[in-house]
């Protein structure tokens, strides 16, 4: 059995959960572990913080907002090692002054500043690999730091770029296998990559849970586990729905899409690499070890409620293109698409009428272009402050009366965009954000209570 295991901020925050992390991979010694390691909470905000306050031209301020960043990592080094603290303390020190060599240059070459930025936010998972193989090794497990620059190759879009395959699993084999032959425990910075010509990459926020099932796949390891702050996937979002329950088992396609819409406890590409060779991940709480979490699996069984969980999603703008010309005529979906293609914006949900089609955007940053070029093709309606809602479960296509129930439950509050996505494990709707808790605590009761 080989598994990779990977810890999110929350999971490695201070020195009492690193410690934690500590215990749960001895305890999973015997199960040749690859270990994943996000950065400590808040850090890679506080980089990106640093970033932004540089481009603004604010170089000592920059360096000086990472005071507080540099002084958690002295600390839980400190508290946690004995003869590998100076160790840490070296590098910790070197990794400053690269930081502070690279905001200066953010302050001043404006073209390549997204390189720049990946470079900066990086460093967040070297420190906290860093310091768990070093604590590691003084808790008596052999550990080893391995370069996520040496496993993910990625292509060259900057803060979220996307990787090749066939060099990332032969890469992650060659370093990571060698080592775990000698009983060696990799520790390798999730989020973080490299182009095939060694600059760095990043692979979006919350991108470290990619990184393990990458290399749960390069590995062909038995299980991918995500351990995070909660105890697997809930049936709701519990910030939202503070009596959410674990939902014990999902099949491939019900995690994704539940990912996709907004359940932030797992990155939307974790389920893909996972897939091809039927790896099951496994999403677990570090807070509590011994409960199950989730089972992740291609098992496509349904529930007896059919409805598993649901997903949210605010901050989406909903866009409407009516056009007589689309009538009958072909080419016309094709002109639309190619827009959002043009300014590399991701549509989300798709649905079209004989003479309009209504689509959901999440990044709107490109929007004022978009229309202007939308509005060529016919007129535009855009509405902004909505928020997606999915409801999923692997027996929603064959149980009738599920969008019934949906809809009766929420009847005062207008819904738009309807749409049963064509894997038919979900059913997705807009509505106006500002309703959306009230929304997903009326279904979750309907569909979760009793
Ligand atoms: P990590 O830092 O471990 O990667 P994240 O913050 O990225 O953790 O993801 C875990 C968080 O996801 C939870 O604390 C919870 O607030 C949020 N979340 C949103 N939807 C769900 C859901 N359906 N099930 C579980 N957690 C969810
Ligand atoms: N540290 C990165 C982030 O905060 C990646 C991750 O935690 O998964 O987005
Ligand atoms: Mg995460």
């Amino acid at each position: 059995m080989s598994i990779v295991m990977k810890f999110g901020g929350t999971s490695v925050a201070d020195a009492a959960a690193l410690e934690n992390v500590a215990r749960i991979v001895a305890a999973h010694r015997q199960h040749s572990p690859v270990v994943v390691v996000s950065a400590m909470s808040g850090v890679t905000d506080a980089l990106l913080a640093s970033v932004a306050i540089a481009s603004e031209g604010r170089l000592d301020e920059a360096i000086s907002s990472l005071k507080e960043t540099f002084r958690r990592h002295h600390c839980a080094a400190q508290q946690l090692l004995a003869h590998t603290a100076k160790d840490f303390e070296d590098y910790l020190d070197t990794a400053a002054v690269q930081i502070g060599q690279l905001l200066k240059r953010n302050a001043v070459e404006t073209s390549s500043r997204r390189a720049t930025q990946d470079a900066i936010v990086s460093f967040g998972e070297l420190l906290s690999s860093r310091l768990l193989a070093y604590l590691l090794n003084e808790r008596s497990v052999n550990a080893r730091q391995v370069d996520p620059r040496d496993c993910i190759i990625t292509n060259d879009e900057h803060t979220c770029a996307v990787p090749f395959l066939a060099e990332t699993f032969a890469k992650s084999q060659r370093s990571s296998l060698p080592l775990i032959e000698e009983n060696v425990v990799p520790v390798v910075g999730g989020f973080v990559g490299a182009t095939s010509k060694g600059d760095t990459t990043t692979l979006g926020r919350g991108g470290s849970d990619y990184t393990a099932a990458l290399l749960g796949a390069a590995l062909r390891c038995d299980e991918i586990q995500i351990w995070t702050d909660v105890t697997g996937v809930l049936t709701a979002d519990p910030r939202v729905v503070p009596n959410a329950q674990t939902v014990e088992r999902l099949s491939y396609g019900e995690a994704a899409e539940l990912a996709y819409f907004g359940a932030k406890v797992l990155h939307p590409k974790t389920i893909q690499p996972a897939i091809e060779d039927r790896i099951p991940v496994r999403i677990c709480n570090s807070r509590e070890p011994d409960a199950r979490g989730t089972l992740v699996g291609p098992q496509t069984e349904a529930s007896p409620r059919t409805i598993k969980a649901i997903a949210h999603r605010t901050g989406v703008t909903t866009v409407q293109i009516t056009s007589a010309r689309m009538l009958g005529a072909y080419g016309f979906l094709r002109a639309l698409f190619e827009v959002f293609d043009r300014h590399r914006t991701v549509v989300d949900v798709v649905t079209t009428s004989e003479v309009s089609v209504s689509l959901s955007l999440d990044d709107a940053s490109s929007l004022p272009a978009i229309v202007e070029e939308l509005e060529q093709l016919g007129t535009v309606r855009v509405e902004k402050g909505r928020a997606i809602i999915c409801v999923v479960g692997e027996g929603l296509r064959g149980t009738p009366g599920i969008a019934a129930r949906v809809f009766s439950t929420i009847s005062d509050i207008n819904v738009t965009l309807i749409s049963q996505g064509a894997s038919s494990v979900n059913f997705t709707f807009a509505i106006e954000e500002s309703r959306v808790a009230e929304a997903v605590n009326r279904l979750h009761d309907v569909f979760f209570q009793n």
